[in-house]
């Protein structure tokens, strides 16, 4: 059923009782010609794109919980493609481009709201690394401005701008095109769209380990029995480890607990994103009202999706310090979800040592918006033994050359 004003005023004339399904809840087959591991975001994707540019359909995507359960769900729902090496500028940007399209493609309106994102500088050095990343971004053909101080506050009139706040603002930089989406309709989206192209989404179905044959990899075993395959993707990110030991490989993916609470919904007071590097603190507004705050990781490894109180506590008192007006808000929820961080904090997509068997992990605290890119590079390696070359700098092996892209260090990306 295509979704469209004419679909909701008949939904309407008929008390709503007549809506199909979004996706079928399908039962599984012995056998698919691809089998991808992870219902969230980027594996709902890879099975959308893989039916979509290959017409590859005898494809089901395996999840253990329910889609869009994962980080997918959890996150903080900022999209942007403001990262500072070429490589990194090209994969994000093209995510972005896709998301621009998204709603009509998916026939799902995906609320994206491209509202902005300012980043603060709150010394001289930021200023200066700013203007380093704002002029790489440039270079990489994406529009970036640098912001007076008195741009910052026309952009972000709550921040304390007063001489005597405590964290000081001297000025920012902005990417205009990025904003917000509404983390479950992309889920639910892609899923959608994926089902009605014959794509089987399995839930409640966990990989507890591998089928071999003749070396390679041939299938799984799930908690609903054994199932086959011609080639098997993971987007599983902060359990992409663990399913890399089952099928014998290492990954260099260290898997962290990163948080993210919001408040009572309030009336419309804050129209961008602001981050603030310093601190690790950033902050939107959702179409509820609610007030986002985002943090930075809680550093040790973790599969508990709690976080701890000191996180907590940093980001609270470095948003009130930005915005003195939210000490009167309530928290209504906290959460975590368990992230895949590699050292150069750049994504992982390709194939893995073992034949049959591909992988895209690696996303850390940032692979929301890299959901389509993501899926669009997997579904092209998985259907065509290629890699896509967006996704070539991102290969397993640049950890055994060297040639890191090391957006931690260059640009400081945290999300
Ligand atoms: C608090 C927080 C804030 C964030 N904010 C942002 C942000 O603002 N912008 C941004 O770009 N990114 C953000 N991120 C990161 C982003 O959410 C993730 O990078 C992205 O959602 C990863 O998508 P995914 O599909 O790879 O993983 P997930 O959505 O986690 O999906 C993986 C799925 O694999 C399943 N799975 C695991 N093991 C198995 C198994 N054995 N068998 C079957 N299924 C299995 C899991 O249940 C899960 O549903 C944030 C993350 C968090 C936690």
């Amino acid at each position: 059923m295509r979704y469209s004003a004419w679909s909701l005023v008949r939904g309407a004339l008929s008390g709503h009782r007549h809506w199909a399904p979004a996706w079928h809840d399908a039962v599984p087959r012995e056998k698919y010609d691809v089998l991808i591991i992870g219902g969230g975001g980027h594996g709902l994707a890879t099975a959308y794109y893989l039916a979509k540019n290959h017409g590859l359909t005898n494809v089901a995507v395996v999840e253990r919980g329910w889609i869009g359960g994962g980080n997918t769900g959890r996150n903080t729902t900022i999209v942007r493609s403001n990262y500072l090496f070429a490589e990194s500028a090209r994969l994000y940007d093209f995510s972005l481009r896709l998301y621009e399209g998204l709603s009509r493609d998916l026939n799902f309106n995906i609320m994206l709201s491209q509202r902005g994102l300012v980043m603060l500088a709150h010394s001289r050095h930021d200023l200066d690394s700013m203007s380093r990343w704002a002029n790489a971004m440039r270079m990489n053909g994406i529009a970036a401005e640098l912001l007076t101080r008195e741009q910052v506050a026309q952009m972000a009139p709550a921040l304390d701008l007063s001489p005597r706040a405590r964290l000081p603002i001297l000025g920012g930089f902005a990417q205009r095109r990025a904003g917000t989406a509404r983390h479950d309709a992309v889920a639910w989206g892609y899923a959608r769209a994926a089902s009605a192209r014959g794509v089987h989404i399995l839930q409640n179905c966990e990989v507890r380990g591998f089928i071999r044959g003749g070396g390679a990899i041939v299938g799984v075993d799930t908690s609903r029995g054994r199932i086959l395959a011609e080639r098997i993707g993971i987007a599983a990110a902060g359990h992409s480890s663990v399913l890399a030991k089952m099928a014998g490989f290492k990954l260099p993916v260290t898997s962290y607990a990163l948080q993210a609470m919001v408040s009572e919904p309030i009336k419309p007071i804050l129209d961008t994103v602001v981050l603030s590097p310093g601190t690790g603190a950033y902050v939107s507004q959702s179409d509820k009202g609610e007030i986002v705050l985002g943090a930075m990781l809680d550093l040790f490894p973790s599969y508990a999706q709690r976080g701890s109180f000191a996180v907590k506590q940093a980001i609270v008192a470095a948003t009130l310090a930005l915005f003195p007006a939210f000490s009167r808000l309530q928290l209504l929820r906290q959460w975590a979800g368990i992230v895949d961080v590699v050292h150069d904090s750049s994504p992982i997509i390709g194939p893995t040592p073992i034949p049959g068997l591909y992988i895209n992990c690696g996303w850390g605290t940032g692979g929301f918006k890299a959901i389509p890119v993501g899926g669009w590079t997997l579904a092209h390696a998985l259907a065509t033994g290629q890699n896509h070359p967006l996704a070539e700098p991102f290969q397993l092996q640049r950890f055994v050359t060297g040639r890191l892209i090391d957006e931690a260090a260059a640009s400081g990306i945290a999300h």
